[in-house]
């Protein structure tokens, strides 16, 4: 089990299973989003989230015509997770996390990116992750 939280702590997030896969994005909705350089994140399932508070949903079309709502903290706009908005309403079976929000930096330290996305927006002075597998995009589909 792992908990985070925003910076004000109103907002509490736990999961209770092993994020599925860990990303890093380099994408500029990801910049714009949390105002860092990229964003280090877990994807998670949705159902093995509990969120304690209520996070305020930001609504947006990605490039790719998705649904996507990125949640942050109302009171401290800390960026929490996102996920797609299926055509019925209902959040995607999967979320991502922003993994920044963690508690347990061991949990940071122990986990490396598996893979690194839209690397071609990375910002020219940062390197790669060593192990991580690249990709120009997201992820291919599974
Ligand atoms: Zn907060
Ligand atoms: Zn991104």
């Amino acid at each position: 089990m792992a908990s985070g939280g925003c910076f004000c702590g109103n907002i509490r997030v736990q999961y209770n299973s092993q994020p599925i896969m860990s990303v890093l994005c380099h994408c500029s909705d990801c910049r714009k989003l949390t105002g860092g350089l990229y964003t280090y994140n877990f994807a998670i399932k949705t159902s093995d989230l509990t969120i304690t508070g209520s996070p305020k949903g930001v609504a947006k079309t990605a490039d790719s015509g998705n649904h996507i709502k990125n949640f942050f903290c109302p009171d401290c706009g800390t960026p929490l997770y996102g996920h797609k908005i299926q055509s019925s309403g209902d959040p995607d079976e999967m979320t991502i996390l922003r993994a920044g929000i963690l508690d347990d930096t061991e949990i940071l330290n122990r986990s490396k990116p598996q893979a690194e996305i839209y690397n071609n927006g990375r910002i020219e002075w940062l390197s790669p992750v060593d192990g991580a597998e690249q990709f120009a995009g997201m992820l291919p589909r599974p």
